[in-house]
């Protein structure tokens, strides 16, 4: 990483960056930067240097790519005639983006709150399901990922985010995660079934726990748990009064093939939440979807964010269901997503640094190693390094998982080409 940064941060970066952007650089706090992004554009990144680099991290807002010329028409249009709109107001775009979001989700959820971030829209979720129980405590899973505010670092699970951070908010249960099923509950097969059973034992003892709240598909490792997992889990919350949140934030919105994962799943949630790609890769935006009867909270008690209404943001939210719908891009994602996987499973042939291959749709994991193997995450950053030289850009989930999540606007031929890429990395390593 080091090399990396001396090589891509040079002379030039450093020419450009000014005193002040300098000292900006040393002061920030928050995650360290590899380069200076200058332009960005459907499939691609460029730096400072005119490399175009094919981005399949994107931090999961780009499922209609950078830029798409529709969403940035209609964020224009937005612009020319009402930018904002004070919390006493509502807008057009908001009520359609209400309707929209409440017609796509399934089952009797189409109770829409709109939220200016992921994290947002976790905090409302926790705190709706508060209102209707009428009970505080949740039940989460380790490892997860659920937002940087204090309460989705409280029912979170990442150590990184928890410890050092004082005292979090009380009543959060953690179980362990399903992809880390096998570890705790035996190698049979079975291992899914008795995390379920243990979910189903912390609600009964507990007796008052409000939510259980998870990433259907967990989203850092690309993990879905076997069919029957959820509904079980679901299954449990009915029984035991408790609520079901699934937090869709990366993870919505056609990524994985369906327009939400829960769909794969023959599970329908009490609350469904979801963000990143909803703004279209521009504006942040976030939405929380709810089952209609969950209509308990004192009216505004549960948003009350100044950008929560935006009507650019929501402009941006509709023209992307838009392009997704008109584009077809559901299709695109299984259809080329089947090819990447095939593609994939044919290099974990013959490369033995692969132990695994998974995903749906157009989103897809490769495992380096294994998560207990000595020098998985080293070869897996490694290769990391040596793809975003050549020209493409993932993330690295749970430390040895190459996540690949391009926009699902990608050609067949940007997609073969950063494949290509991935593989030409693994030689040698
Ligand atoms: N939930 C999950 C699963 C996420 O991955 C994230 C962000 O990465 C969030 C919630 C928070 O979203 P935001 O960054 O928009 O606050």
């Amino acid at each position: 990483r080091l090399a990396f940064q001396q090589r891509h941060l040079d002379a030039q970066t450093q020419q450009w960056l000014d005193e002040d952007e300098r000292w900006f650089l040393r002061q920030s706090l928050s995650t360290p930067c590899l380069n200076v992004a200058t332009g960005a554009e459907g499939s691609h990144i460029v730096d400072l240097q005119g490399r175009r680099i094919l981005d399949f991290h994107g931090n999961s807002v780009h499922q209609v790519g950078y830029g798409h010329p529709r969403v940035v028409a209609a964020i224009k249009s937005q612009l020319d005639t009402l930018p904002f709109c004070p919390r006493r107001y509502t807008n057009r775009s908001a009520i359609d983006l209400a309707r929209r979001l409440a017609e796509l989700a399934p089952g009797s959820l189409e109770k829409v709150l709109l939220a200016p971030s992921g994290s947002a829209a976790i905090g409302m979720a926790l705190k709706l399901a508060r209102y209707a129980t009428g009970r505080h405590k949740t039940l989460s899973m380790w490892d997860a990922f659920h937002g940087a505010n204090l309460d989705a670092v409280s029912i979170g699970g990442e150590a990184l985010f928890r410890r050092g951070a004082g005292p979090l908010l009380p009543g959060t249960e953690h179980v362990p995660p399903p992809g880390l099923a096998a570890r705790f509950f035996g190698q049979d097969g079975r291992a899914h079934e008795r995390l379920a059973d243990y979910i189903d034992y912390i609600l009964e003892v507990q007796g008052d726990v409000a939510a259980v709240i998870a990433e259907p598909m967990r989203w850092t490792t690309v993990e879905l748990p076997p069919s029957g997992f959820w509904p079980r889990v679901r299954a449990s919350c009915d029984r035991h009064g408790a609520l079901l949140i699934f937090d869709e934030v990366p993870s919505c919105l056609g990524r994985t093939g369906t327009m939400f994962v829960c769909e794969q799943t023959d599970t329908t949630p009490d609350i469904l939440v979801l963000g990143k790609g909803l703004g279209g890769g521009i504006m942040p935006m976030a939405a929380i979807v709810a089952r209609a009867d969950l209509d308990v909270v004192p009216e505004g008690a549960l948003g009350h964010y100044t950008h929560e209404k935006s009507p650019v943001g929501c402009a941006a939210a509709l023209a992307t269901l838009d392009v997704i719908e008109d584009e077809q891009l559901l299709t695109t994602a299984r259809v080329l997503g089947a090819h990447a996987l095939e593609r994939l499973r044919s290099m974990a042939e013959r490369y033995n640094l692969i132990s695994e291959v998974r995903g749906a749709g157009l989103y897809l994991g490769v495992e380096i190693g294994r998560r207990d193997e000595l020098h998985a995450n080293a070869r897996a950053e490694r290769l990391l390094y040596r793809c975003l030289e050549a020209g493409l850009s993932f993330k690295l989930g749970g430390g040895n998982v190459v996540t690949l999540c391009p926009p699902l606007t990608i050609s067949r031929d940007e997609l073969d080409q950063a494949l290509d890429i991935l593989e030409a990395a693994m030689s040698g390593l």
